[in-house]
């Protein structure tokens, strides 16, 4: 592959914007990319750069809170059990079904979300 620019010059890769061949005396180096060093390229190549960045950015935040909110659930839960006894009268109050909703939720959100993930793996 030759240079888009100049014709008898070898490409040393290719521009992460426009896809062309660039010699060395065209590159722009992006630091895990490459783009003409010339035109809008580098822009749209750093525009580019970023948004994959940050889809990674969310992807691991979103592996890492899988088990945050269904573990909410079940600690609320745990807590709405904790304080609603006391010597009320009843053993089995309101604030006891409540706090079991919200465990109930938590192991069915967890459940959701790791059957999600694997799911998410499996197609890579
Ligand atoms: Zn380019
Ligand atoms: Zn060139």
């Amino acid at each position: 592959m030759k240079c888009f620019v100049h014709q008898d010059a070898d490409a040393v890769g290719t521009c992460r914007a426009c896809n062309k061949g660039i010699c060395p005396a065209c590159v722009k180096d992006l630091g895990h990319s490459i783009c003409c060093n010339h035109g809008p390229c580098e822009t749209k190549a750093r525009t580019l750069d970023s948004q994959v960045a940050q889809s990674g950015v969310v992807l691991a935040a979103q592996r890492r809170n899988r088990f945050l909110a269904p573990l909410f659930f079940i600690m609320a839960g745990a807590l709405f059990i904790a304080f609603s006894g006391g010597g009320k009268g009843s053993w089995f109050g309101f604030g006891h079904a409540f706090g079991l909703g919200f465990i109930v939720f938590g192991i069915i959100l967890g459940a959701a979300s790791h059957r999600y993930a694997k799911e998410l793996e499996r197609k890579g």
